[in-house]
């Protein structure tokens, strides 16, 4: 993809073996720190030609939870365009014949 993106991304990491309720309710909240598992999936998603450039992200939202028992550890993306909708020429034409908005040919 190119242009502006917006990049959702949910990380799944492995339970640890002894996990006491409150720590399962708190989440990772300890390493790997989130900044870096963005980082490096980004840098993955352009490799893999998922996208153009990293540089195209714009927005981000992520968020780093324990794996379900019935889960994989991993991530799961969510990658859409920033780029607004065209023009769907709503909003009339002008006397000579093109959208008000857009000034396409109506
Ligand atoms: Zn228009």
């Amino acid at each position: 993809m190119d242009g502006p993106l917006s990049l959702t991304v949910n990380f799944w990491l492995p339970r640890p073996a002894s996990l006491t309720k409150k720590r399962i309710a708190d989440g990772p909240c300890r390493k790997p720190d989130i900044d870096k598992l963005i980082r490096s999936s980004c840098d993955a998603l352009t490799t893999a030609g998922a996208i153009a450039d990293d540089a195209r992200i714009v927005r981000i939202v992520a968020s780093k939870r324990y794996v379900l028992p019935t889960g994989h550890v991993g991530a799961d993306f969510a990658i859409e365009s920033m780029r607004p909708a065209p023009c769907p020429h709503a909003s009339g034409a002008t006397e000579a014949g093109n959208c008000a908005r857009c000034g396409a040919k109506a």
